[in-house]
């Protein structure tokens, strides 16, 4: 690209400051129809059956339904909506939407704006463009989407259209969920069964629910919108399939919490100003560790809730992103050589009164349930590790895990050295009261134990306890968080009832049966804690000798959501019938064959209409001066350097030309493997390490070849200008 259209981009100007000045306080959630909103609006009889009805989750009636879509029609409108719209989270990893618009013709032929319970409760987009894996074509063909009351219906504004967007599930006329909401619910349901009952043998008695709770970091890469526009490769696949690394990358480390920029900040406090409009409670935004690259995280809320705010969060940073004439990419590894973007998903349960599980207490009673919550969420994941690491699967988080930025894809659980002591001595028979002052002492010496943690904060973990939730580092920053959470709450849920029988058949000493179930536990599940540098050879190694999975790639993985274990697993907590998960497990893997599909097509038309013919003018022009300094200067010169470069530049040109063949060649027969699981194998064994041979010729091109003449922006122009 040349330098003149660098300046240019780089002269964007500030689209539109932000107001500023207001408190955040006093339009919080201004654009949600809260349960205070309807409060106003509907009678007190009305109001009081609705609360009930979500509290119980009975079903809500017609009457109801009729005078709660009234109430919601009028809010919208008075907040300029003129559409109203079933917003589901579709097997893509995007959302959807149908808009209708509120108006209806009455019999005198007058039109006015009338929403009814029933269009509330139900809709219908046609959901054959939707993947399903199968269900629709093994089933009835059509889908339709279901309100969830549990989540508030909120306004959504684009440019000049305004939208009431109602969240809801996405289901198959004959019930299978063909979203990623309706297995969140249910095993949203599954774990808090679970929970309480664990609660009540524990003796505790005042809870009346529990739920998960989930606070999602993201992290996002910011670039200039000129930038994006002239790469193909960012445009349809997300990522740069080509490109040298810059000179300067993230060793200077000073991007990581660095001041941010003002066109950046100006980003920021508009997305946030957005999302807190939205309810959503935006906290925390900082600068990333690669350049060009950010965070957001909100506050934890309930997990469907918190699930539905990061699908939310994502759509507002892409469009705010794209108001400020920046793009927001989310790709997990937009650039090689530059660390990638991971979602940080943070999980732990808590109860009505707002305490929560995973949160150490100051009486012996609040430490043994800790320590059960938090053996029976590490029981689950050292038995569904294989589970849990299908759940973040993916061809873009293929780039990511285990490349040293990224934790591995061999899922072991980080306690910290404290909390890991007093589980070996529970485990060596050193504490075998709950009464005993070490596991008094977990709450009051909870300060150390957290600093400590932070100050080595070791990152390296995949699932790592954090001093009162656990964080699942393996997410990749562009999924939805919903199937990894209700992988979390299934296998959680399974390891909550499993304790739960072992404790009640222990004797009428329900204090000493539990901690000689902890015993047995914390001796069994040993394996999968580990505290050191799981970016490490030795862990791998270490790992393997204790059985602990690794399956590197996604189509190695994939196969594991549908293992007999998983499906005996879902199906006994109805969260996923074997169908559903089948069907799950086929739209995955179709999904991870397209998309390579569309880099392995992407990188060669790169390769053939932009690389080839910049490299083919640089040659001749190359070969045009040694020629013609040659004669100029009679032999009285060695030209051979120069020559040599020509040849060089030749020979690289050369490879590009036969691997971009041998990729053409590759797809082909790649499209020609009817079998979607030995396709992908396919794509992962074959067509990925000739991209990668191509790209690498390509980037050694870009070195050479006349940076006027380079036809796409390189990396140091994308991520350093902004
Ligand atoms: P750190 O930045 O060290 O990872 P923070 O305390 O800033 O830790 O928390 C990061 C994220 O964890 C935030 O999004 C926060 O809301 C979330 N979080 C905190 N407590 C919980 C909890 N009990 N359940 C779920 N998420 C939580
Ligand atoms: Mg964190």
């Amino acid at each position: 690209m040349n330098t003149k259209e660098v300046i240019i981009a780089t002269e964007r100007k500030l689209s539109c400051l932000p107001e500023g000045g207001k408190p955040i306080s006093s339009y919080f959630g201004e654009n949600t129809f809260s349960t205070r909103e309807l409060r106003t609006r509907l009678p007190m009889d009305a109001y009081k059956a609705y609360l009930e009805a979500l509290e119980k989750k009975l079903k809500i009636d017609l009457a109801l339904a009729n005078e709660v879509a009234n109430a919601m029609k009028d809010w919208a409108i008075e907040k300029g909506a003129t559409h109203y719209s079933h917003w589901f989270q579709p097997m893509t990893s995007l959302t959807a939407e149908k808009h209708d618009s509120f108006i209806e013709p009455m019999e005198n032929g007058d039109y006015i704006e009338r929403f009814s319970g029933k269009q509330l409760v139900q809709g219908e987009p046609d959901a054959s463009n939707f993947p399903s894996g199968g269900i629709r074509t093994t089933f009835e063909a059509r889908g339709y989407t279901v309100w969830d009351p549990s989540s508030p219906a909120f306004i959504n504004k684009s440019g000049k259209g305004t939208t009431l967007c109602i969240p809801s599930v996405f289901l198959s006329y004959t019930g299978e969920a063909l979203d990623h909401k309706a297995p969140l619910l249910r095993s949203i349901n599954a774990i808090s069964d679970s929970a309480i009952r664990m609660m009540r043998i524990l003796g505790n008695r005042r809870s009346r629910r529990v739920f998960p709770t989930l606070g999602p970091e993201q992290e996002y890469f910011l670039i200039d919108r000129e930038f994006f526009h002239r790469r193909q490769d960012l445009v349809m696949t997300g990522r740069t399939l080509l490109g040298a690394p810059p000179s300067r990358g993230q060793q200077l480390e000073d991007h990581y919490f660095g001041s941010i920029k003002e066109r950046i900040l100006t980003f920021m406090h508009e997305t946030e100003e957005e999302l807190y409009r939205l309810g959503i409670p935006a906290k925390t935004r900082h600068n990333e560790v690669a350049p060009s690259q950010f965070e957001i995280a909100p506050l934890f809320e309930e997990a469907n809730l918190a699930t539905d705010h990061n699908a939310l969060v994502m759509e507002t940073l892409r469009k705010i992103a794209a108001r400020n004439g920046l793009i927001a990419l989310l790709h997990e590894k937009p650039f090689a050589g530059i660390n990638g973007s991971g979602k940080h998903v943070n999980w732990s349960l808590a109860d009505d009164l707002g305490n929560n599980m995973l949160n150490p207490g100051k009486t012996p009673h609040d430490n043994v349930q800790f320590l059960v919550f938090l053996i029976a969420t590490i029981r689950g994941v050292y038995h569904h590790a294989d589970i849990l690491r299908s759940s973040v699967a993916s061809s873009a988080n293929d780039h990511r895990l285990g490349a040293n930025e990224a934790p591995p894809a061999i899922i072991s659980v980080f306690l910290g050295d404290q909390l890991t002591k007093i589980l070996m001595d529970i485990e060596n028979g050193a504490i075998t009261e709950a009464t005993n002052s070490a596991i008094i002492d977990l709450g009051i010496s909870r300060i150390p134990v957290l600093s400590k943690d932070n100050t080595d904060r070791n990152r390296t973990s995949p699932f790592a306890f954090t001093g009162n939730k656990f964080e699942f580092r393996a997410v990749g920053s562009h999924q939805n968080i919903s199937f990894p959470a209700t992988v979390i709450n299934t296998i959680v849920t399974e390891s909550l009832d499993i304790l739960g029988d072992k404790i009640e058949a222990g004797g009428p000493n329900a204090k000493q049966a539990t901690m000689d179930v902890l015993r047995e536990e914390i001796r069994a599940l040993k394996p999968i804690l580990f505290n050191g540098d799981n970016y490490s050879q030795e862990w791998e190694m270490e790992a393997k000798r204790r059985g602990l999975p690794n399956k590197k790639a996604t189509c190695a993985s994939l196969p594991d959501m549908v293992s007999d274990k998983t499906i005996k697993l879902f199906e006994k907590y109805r969260v996923l019938s074997e169908v559903e998960l089948k069907s799950r497990y086929h739209v995955r893997i179709e999904r991870y064959c397209k998309k390579l599909d569309i880099e392995a097509t992407t990188l060669h038309c790169m390769t053939s209409s932009q690389v080839i013919p910049a490299a083919l003018e640089y040659q001749a022009r190359l070969a045009s001066s040694i020629e013609r300094t040659g004669k100029v200067l009679g032999g009285g010169l060695d030209m051979s350097p120069q020559k040599e470069l020509l040849k060089e530049t030749a020979d690289l040109i050369n490879r590009v030309i036969n691997t971009d063949r041998a990729l053409v060649a590759g797809r082909a027969a790649a499209l020609k493997i009817t079998d979607n699981a030995k396709r992908a194998s396919f794509y992962c064994d074959e067509i990925k390490c000739i991209m990668e041979e191509l790209r690498d010729y390509c980037d050694e091109l870009e070195l050479i070849v006349d940076d006027e003449l380079w036809p796409m922006p390189k990396f140091w122009e994308i991520l350093f200008i902004n």
